[in-house]
């Protein structure tokens, strides 16, 4: 198995393996930048097929946070972990007491939260090992995860694209399809629901669908039908690749914008979106409110920095979701080139503006109350 040749290596600055032979335990972290800060990122727990699968992975979403924090103007670099093992049969507490010594090797370098396979409760295990974990905080109103603040997150990106593409700054109306109604899609079809918004759903799993219909009034459709719809927006909150050979020519909306990672199958599925004049908000600026969530989280860590501090800048955090999104919008219209192309190389303006690597020293960084201007180099 490569590494440094990986076709998704892209120069990531960190990739470690961790075998614990004991709890059974094998993990990899991959450091992708850290140029902003230490990497922030997800413990993903999957039964991979293979290794290489696993690294593939794993590389793969580290490079992504990298770009979202950079976007989302964080003092974060980017990192992910991924545990090769099914979660619901293979995780016990030695497992995540030995991933939480695994990043404490990292002296900060990675800071871990959940992801698929992980919750509150096992990050927290984790925290047993190591303070590196986020994600887990009380004081937030919802124990931790980031959820809620990713479903606001998506309903201030959406609005900005409905602004931007249909010119409208009410939702009353608006027809919206949304496909996955988990932690997320639920939770942005309620705020929709709210603004006037009417609703067509699909979800793999019945219940999620009758809530939908009985709490929200809305129309509920076949997983087929959600993309063939005559709507305004189409909202992917479930898997990655949703935008692909198979759907993308059913697409009938003005407007795609939702929370699920990876919703464009290949690059090339963005450009048809841009020919075709559909605005394409994102995926990884659109979710960014998780990240804002778990930084701010770590924030209250340090002395003086309160809930309320906690939540005044939670809030208009994610609210600048919706700055950086026109932004991009407005790049995107006067250079003709597809949004998805404009959001990467604005954040690689961001982050390569740094030339320097986080180190331990910078500990107390991520914990102060220093502004949001990037970190300078201190080596
Ligand atoms: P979730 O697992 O709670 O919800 C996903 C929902 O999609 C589930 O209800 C599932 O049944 C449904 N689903 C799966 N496959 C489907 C299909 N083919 N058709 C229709 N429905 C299907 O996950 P979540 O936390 O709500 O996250 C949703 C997406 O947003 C994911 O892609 C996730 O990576 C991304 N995301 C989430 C967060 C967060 O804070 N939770 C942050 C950033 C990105």
């Amino acid at each position: 198995m490569s590494v440094f040749s990986h076709r998704e290596f892209d120069n990531h600055q960190q990739v470690a393996f961790f075998n614990d032979k004991k709890s059974g335990l094998r993990a990899i972290i991959a450091v992708h930048n850290t140029n902003l800060g230490p990497a922030l990122g997800g413990c993903r727990m999957w039964p991979y097929g293979s290794d290489e699968e696993a690294l593939t992975d794993v590389l793969r979403l580290s490079k992504g946070m990298t770009y979202k924090s950079a976007l989302a103007n964080l003092q974060l670099g980017g990192g992910k972990a991924v545990i090769i093992g099914e979660s619901r049969t293979q995780k016990t507490d030695d497992l995540l007491y030995a991933m939480g010594d695994f990043i404490e090797g990292l002296g900060g370098r990675y800071i871990t939260t959940e992801d698929s396979g992980t919750s509150v409760t096992d990050i927290l295990k984790m925290g047993q090992r190591t303070e590196h974990v986020s994600g887990v905080d009380k004081a937030s109103d919802h124990g931790g995860d980031p959820s809620p603040t990713t479903a606001r997150g998506v309903f201030v990106s959406l609005r900005e694209a409905v602004l931007h593409k249909l010119g409208r700054s009410d939702l009353k109306g608006l027809k919206v399809a949304i496909q996955g109604l988990g932690n997320v899609g639920y939770r942005l079809a309620r705020y929709l629901h709210e603004a006037g918004a009417t609703l067509y759903v699909t979800d793999i799993v019945k219940v999620n669908v009758d809530r939908a219909v009985r709490e929200l009034g809305a129309t509920a459709v076949s997983g087929e039908d959600i993309f063939g719809l005559d709507v305004d927006v189409f909202a992917p909150c479930a898997l990655g690749a949703a935008i692909n050979d198979n759907t993308i020519d059913k697409l009938k909306v003005s407007i795609v914008a939702g929370a699920a990672n990876n919703q464009l199958a290949t690059l090339k599925h963005g450009e048809i979106l841009h020919q075709r004049g559909i605005l394409y908000a994102p995926d990884y600026v659109v979710n960014a409110g998780g990240i804002i969530d778990v930084y701010y989280q770590r924030k209250m860590l340090v002395a003086g920095y309160s809930a309320a501090n906690y939540a005044k800048d939670l809030s208009a955090k994610v609210d600048g979701i919706g700055a950086t999104l026109h932004e991009i919008f407005v790049r995107s219209d006067a250079e003709n080139v597809p949004t998805f192309v404009v959001a990467d190389r604005l954040a690689e303006e961001r982050f390569n503006a740094v030339d320097c690597h986080w180190q331990p020293q910078r500990q107390n960084q991520l914990k102060s109350n220093a502004p949001m201007a990037a970190p300078s180099c201190n080596r």
